[in-house]
């Protein structure tokens, strides 16, 4: 049994030339690959299933159950391709663990395509990288013209008779385009906004054929559930949530950076990983999984990061994208900041966000600039409350978690901000006062 911190998906990072062929093969990379393609697919995903792996992308659907609703008949004439899209369009505030995996370890994620692809009876898989990130569709590209060279792409590969194409797609840039649909359009060239659901994408999805959208990180797992059977998979985390999973920690820390550790780790334990909080600031409020998971405080240092712990306690798992800040950090002008950034990522699709992202900026630039009054904070509450469930996308709801929660732990401080205000004197006070002193 592996020690719980024994590294898995990043054990290969800190090698010398880590992202190379010959690193990754040397360090026992493709292995899996050779084993997979000796099992029927359906064994893949029956192994899959048994693994207990659970989306890394945010949302956390069990893995292989999304692989079994790809239609398995007969691959005929007529029949739909199947395929595969690596949602690697990391964008979420604070989440920082796809782009380093792609930096340091694309095979990793290459060889994991391969298996899912085999698994899914695809032959065809596109990698949908985030357009900012040069260097990581660089390094993909890279590595995916390495295996083809070695035979682990293309035709036959390895002798199997299964053949699969891999393409690196550079988006434009777009947080949206990290919702499955909306990076599925954006894949066929439209305007990346999302789709009505259903169809959903396991049925049709990429040019309205069956498709499994899976994060990097979910992909990465694969080969080592492969090499290490579901029982070892199952013997880190918790029950419902197994397995490793990269924490990317940020903030007031002394030492942020990414962090593996089993499901079901604590704030506390991460913050002795990075060192503690940074010139020993006590912590004031974070962020268990990026900026549209509800904000925790340090009354949830023990909270159990994963899916059903976060969900219990009020927030979320989300990308796991632990944003911490101490107490010299101002509640509502951190809201307003992500807010910010939600009204500008807004799609346009939709009048509750649209209009409702707009509208909350508005409050809370008015607010953290000192003219805000206590009737602001009802009508956030209220204008969440018209974003949340009445969105067509997970953007909506997400924007609102910011803001609801820190009115609920932190009601005090938009208070406080109100309470600060200068004394200003009316118009008509003044010309009282003019008047007078005349
Ligand atoms: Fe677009 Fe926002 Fe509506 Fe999603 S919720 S479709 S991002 S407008």
């Amino acid at each position: 049994m592996t020690d719980p911190l024994t590294p898995v998906l990043t054990r290969n990072w800190r090698a010398e030339r880590s992202w190379s062929l010959a690193a990754y093969e040397q360090a026992g990379g493709y292995r899996a690959l050779r084993h997979a393609l000796t099992a029927h697919p359906d064994q893949i995903i029956a192994l899959v299933k048994d693994s207990g792996l659970r989306g890394r992308g945010g949302a956390g659907f069990p893995t292989g159950m999304k692989w079994s609703f790809i239609p398995q008949g007969p691959d005929g004439p007529g029949a739909k391709p199947k395929y595969l899209v690596v949602n690697a369009d990391e964008g979420e505030p604070g989440t920082c663990k796809d782009i380093p995996t792609m930096m340091a370890d694309p095979h990793s994620l290459i060889e994991g395509c391969i298996i899912t692809c085999y698994a899914i009876r695809a032959n065809f898989c596109a990698i949908y990288v985030r357009g900012e990130a040069l260097h990581p569709i660089r390094r993909v590209r890279h590595a995916v013209e390495e295996a083809y060279a070695k035979g682990y792409l293309g035709k036959d590969i390895l002798g199997s008779g299964f053949d699969l194409d891999i393409v690196v797609h550079a988006g434009a840039g777009a947080y949206i385009c990290g919702e499955e649909t909306a990076l599925l359009d954006s894949l066929e060239g439209k305007r990346g906004q999302p789709r009505l659901k259903p169809p959903f994408p396991a049925t049709s999805g990429l040019y309205a054929s069956p498709t499994v959208v899976n994060n990097v990180e979910t992909i990465a797992s694969v080969p080592h559930i492969v090499a290490g059977g579901s029982e070892w998979f199952r013997s880190m985390g918790t029950e419902q949530s197994p397995g490793p999973k990269i924490y990317s920690i940020s903030g007031h820390v002394e030492r942020p950076g990414q962090y593996e550790a089993p499901l079901g780790i604590t704030l506390r334990e991460l913050l002795d990983m990075a060192g503690g909080m940074k010139d020993g600031i006590p912590l004031k409020f974070w962020t268990p999984g990026g900026s549209s998971t509800p904000l925790f405080t340090a009354e949830h240092l023990d909270v159990p990061l994963d899916f059903e712990g976060a969900a219990a306690a009020g927030s979320m798992l989300g990308t796991t994208a632990v944003q911490v800040f101490n107490e010299t950090v101002s509640v509502p002008w951190a809201v307003m900041k992500w807010t910010e950034f939600y009204k500008h990522e807004s799609c346009g699709k939709c009048t509750p966000c649209r209009e409702g992202t707009y509208w909350l900026v508005q409050i809370l630039e008015r607010m953290v600039h000192g003219q805000g009054t206590e009737e602001d904070i009802d009508t956030m509450l209220d204008i969440c409350d018209n974003i949340l469930g009445r969105s067509f996308c997970a953007l909506g709801d997400g924007a609102t978690s910011p803001i609801t929660s820190a009115i609920k732990y932190f009601r005090h401080e938009f208070l406080d901000l109100i309470a600060a205000q200068p004394a200003v004197a009316r118009p008509e006070q003044l010309a009282e006062l003019s008047g007078a002193s005349a």
